[in-house]
């Protein structure tokens, strides 16, 4: 399984310090709900973009001794799937840049930014059906825009969000994977 977990640090900072080795396991297994069961297991690799740049970063996995399943913790600043980090899509997603970097970036990675945006219109049916009227009042067919800024006002960013989403809901903005769903637990 995979969670999402909440950092402050960018993504240049999280692949300069090597952030990979301090995060802590999670309290309770997110497949089984059972608590101080997870264990290092080891690390993988993947993708996040740093403004102009793209880093391979490391991504802490540990095991559940109870149910035997792996848990991956992403850093919220990545997104499931998706190289381009959170704040860039966001940024891209609402047309709105806090900076002279950020605005470079969501140019930059704007074709990128631009096949998400389409991926979560493909996906915002199943998801208006899992996530309901969680976020706030919506119209009663909203358009991919309308929810996004139901969800950003609800949730502050698309960190959060995804945080959210995946915790409480097991699907993100740009589909539903399995790395979400729990495994069905064997017989002890
Ligand atoms: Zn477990």
């Amino acid at each position: 399984m995979q969670i999402i977990f909440k950092t402050s640090l960018t993504p240049q900072q999280y692949f300069e310090q090597n952030s990979q080795k301090q995060v802590k396991p999670p309290e309770n297994c997110p497949n089984c709900g059972r608590a101080h069961t997870l264990e290092a297991l080891a690390y993988y690799e993947r993708y996040a973009t740093s403004v102009l740049a793209v880093l391979l970063i490391w991504v802490r996995r540990f095991l559940c001794r109870r149910c035997r399943v792996s848990v991956s913790c992403l850093p919220d600043f990545a997104q499931p799937y998706r190289a381009v980090n959170s704040a860039t899509i966001a940024a891209g997603f609402s047309g709105q840049t806090q900076s002279r970097e950020e605005s470079r970036a969501v140019h930059h990675w704007g074709t990128a930014i631009a096949g998400y945006w389409r991926r979560y219109q493909r996906h915002l049916p199943a998801l208006l059906c899992i996530v309901g009227n969680a976020f706030g009042a919506l119209p009663l067919q909203p358009t991919a825009r309308e929810f996004w800024n139901v969800l950003l006002a609800r949730c502050g960013d698309l960190a959060s969000a995804t945080r959210q989403l995946v915790q409480r809901f097991h699907t993100c903005l740009f589909g539903t994977y399995r790395c979400h769903q729990r495994r069905p637990l064997r017989a002890a």
